[in-house]
């Protein structure tokens, strides 16, 4: 913990370490927030009385003037700011219950706001599908193609706005509720450690940190727990995957993952071509985890040990020092992109430390031509500092993005983690530079760690994920023991020989969030490996990051398919993809050689 205040920068330019709000709003009772509100509501309300009754499609002049109306309309009503403001409110500080119920109220508003605008892109979407070809290729309609293609591709989709407006709200509680409850359920159980009773997510986080023996007794109990609690989530399970399933019929998607492939603006191939490509090579990770057991001493490790540490890393990094380290890296790519460190630190755009109340993790939130906002919890260590520059990777995509018009600015996951992983990179190559041989090969270990996680782990989720959903459709409801062996089956897959595996280790399908969300897990392995390659290819030639910063400057104004081809990685090709596996195991020989020398 520590305590806000002013820190001096190198420089000694003064700088904050907690959120300016006034950024936003002079206070919570600044009377801007409720015109800021009435604005958006009156927006919304005027562009219905315009354009519900009307005809706007016949012509392509008549489109275009409505779509314009409509970027200006997105301008005023994605900014979201008085939700946003007491969002963020809430998150530094959610022991003040008055912010949580002012937040929600501006959410529902703006709700009840965007549902009178939903019928324009219905609209846009019953274009008779003879008529696309001929709209998105003319002339007049030129810098609104890929809004019409998005629009149409989309549109094979929809429902009717009845059921559209049905299915938003039932969606509370055929989905949201049920995952809640789970969440809750899970919430209220504790596992008792060293005489305390702990809960379930305190002991999943203390694993890595134990001895081995520890981290055995302690995988037991949190397995228990879980299999004592999945009576829920079996139900829980079968109804959200039924519940999608029925609208997946009804949407006409084909396969389970087609509907997330499509809100993240990439096709079905490509995923295909991802979750295949790192399938195939499994026996990376198998090797990761080898030589895993061998530095930690042994011949077999169990899934409790999965991540566990080989030993520690005495450097520090002071958020001061972090911001000094990650700001030097951002300068070697472009000195613009130290500069937006500085002006975030220098606003107080970045909430630096825990304290009580806070929320945990780190997020980046923007939108609009209002300030990005960064929070982290810093605690010193270098994976604080990795998270400094992977967060501000995030912002400086959004600052970036904003140059687009709104319809724009908005950029798909798919390339949101391949901004924040790209920037996280470089600032690792800095931090290894500060370290001793033998740090070295735990911040080495715990790199490639970091990357069997976020993409042989998550495309083992990605392939559990499928065949339960698969099955469910077939079976109509699958039994708890069932959905436990599969996922000890697919945990399995990428773990290898070196990892045992129980199937009570499959009982983690009661907790894992993310398989509730689901198939986004590819985002992550597809991320980690395309900034892979932007990074090995400006390492290669430094003037890649004038392609890099083209990249940062698309938003969401092309698919990720076609922002990554601009700058010559074509993400459609098999081979890419291996191209990609095969840094990793480059960084795995580095790993075995520099452990060869200093590792006992
Ligand atoms: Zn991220």
């Amino acid at each position: 913990m520590h305590k806000e205040g002013i820190h001096k920068k190198r420089g000694s330019k003064d700088y904050k370490t907690s959120w300016n709000f006034t950024l936003l709003y002079k206070s919570d009772n600044d009377p801007q927030i409720e015109r800021d509100m009435e604005e958006i509501e009156r927006t919304c309300v005027t562009f219905e009385k315009k354009y519900s009754k009307k005809d706007f499609i016949s012509t392509p002049s008549k489109l275009l003037a409505a779509l314009k109306d409509y970027d200006g309309l997105e301008a005023i009503v994605n900014a979201a700011k008085p939700w946003w403001y007491f969002a963020l409110r809430t998150d530094s500080n959610s022991d003040d219950t008055k912010l949580a119920a002012r937040s929600t109220h501006y959410e529902q508003r703006l709700t009840a706001a965007t549902n009178r605008i939903q019928f324009f892109s219905l609209k846009i979407a019953a274009i008779p599908q003879s008529k696309h070809r001929a709209l998105v290729n003319n002339p007049v309609l030129k810098a609104y193609k890929y809004s019409l293609e998005r629009a149409f591709r989309g549109a094979k989709h929809c429902l009717s706005e009845g059921e559209e407006q049905l299915s938003s709200l039932l969606d509370q509680t055929s989905h949201t509720m049920w995952v809640d409850g789970g969440q809750k359920l899970l919430n209220e159980r504790t596992i008792l450690w060293k005489g305390k009773p702990i809960p379930v997510a305190q002991g999943i986080a203390l694993l890595a940190d134990q001895s081995m023996k520890d981290r055995q007794i302690l995988n037991t109990k949190i397995n228990e727990t879980l299999k004592a609690a999945s009576d829920y989530s079996e139900i829980e399970i079968n109804a959200v995957v039924n519940h999608k399933k029925v609208l997946d019929e009804r949407r006409k998607f084909s396969k389970p993952y087609s509907s997330t492939v499509l809100s993240y603006q990439n096709d079905d191939a490509t995923v295909e071509n991802v979750v295949a490509t790192v399938s195939k090579r499994f026996d990376i990770s198998h090797r990761f985890y080898k030589l895993h057991a061998k530095l930690l001493g042994v011949k077999k490790t169990t899934t409790a040990d999965r991540a566990a540490k080989i030993g520690s890393i005495k450097r520090k990094f002071t958020f001061p020092e972090a911001v000094a380290l990650v700001r030097d890296s951002f300068e070697s790519i472009d000195p613009r992109y130290a500069a937006v460190l500085d002006q975030f630190v220098a606003n107080g755009q970045i909430d630096a430390y825990p304290k009580k109340g806070k929320r945990g993790g780190a997020y980046c939130w923007g939108a609009g031509k209002e300030h990005t906002f960064v929070l982290l919890n810093h605690v010193d260590d270098i994976t604080s500092t990795e998270t400094l520059a992977h967060e501000m990777g995030h912002a400086i995509h959004t600052e970036l993005s904003n140059k687009q018009p709104a319809r724009y600015r908005h950029y798909s996951t798919a390339t949101a983690e391949v901004a924040s992983t790209f920037f996280e990179c470089i600032a690792g190559e800095l931090i290894e530079q500060n370290l001793s041989e033998r740090e070295r090969v735990v911040f080495l270990h715990n790199k490639i760690l970091g990357d069997v996680m976020t993409i042989f782990r998550q495309i083992a989720c990605f392939n559990f994920e499928l065949e339960l959903h698969e099955r469910i459709r077939k079976e109509g409801q699958l039994s708890k023991e069932v959905m436990a062996q599969l996922l000890s089956k697919h945990l399995r897959s990428y773990l290898g020989d070196a990892v045992t595996v129980t199937d009570d280790d499959g009982y983690f399908f009661a907790y894992w969030s993310h398989i509730r969300n689901f198939f986004y897990v590819y985002t992550y392995a597809f991320g980690q490996i395309v900034s892979r390659a932007l990074f090995e290819k400006w390492k290669a030639d430094k003037s890649y990051a004038k392609k890099i910063e083209q990249f940062l400057n698309a938003g969401g104004s092309m698919t990720p398919e076609d922002i990554f081809a601009s700058i010559g990685i074509n993400v459609r090709d098999p081979k890419f993809f291996l191209a990609g596996l095969k840094g990793i195991e480059k960084d795995l020989d580095r790993l075995e050689k520099t452990a060869k020398k200093v590792w006992k």
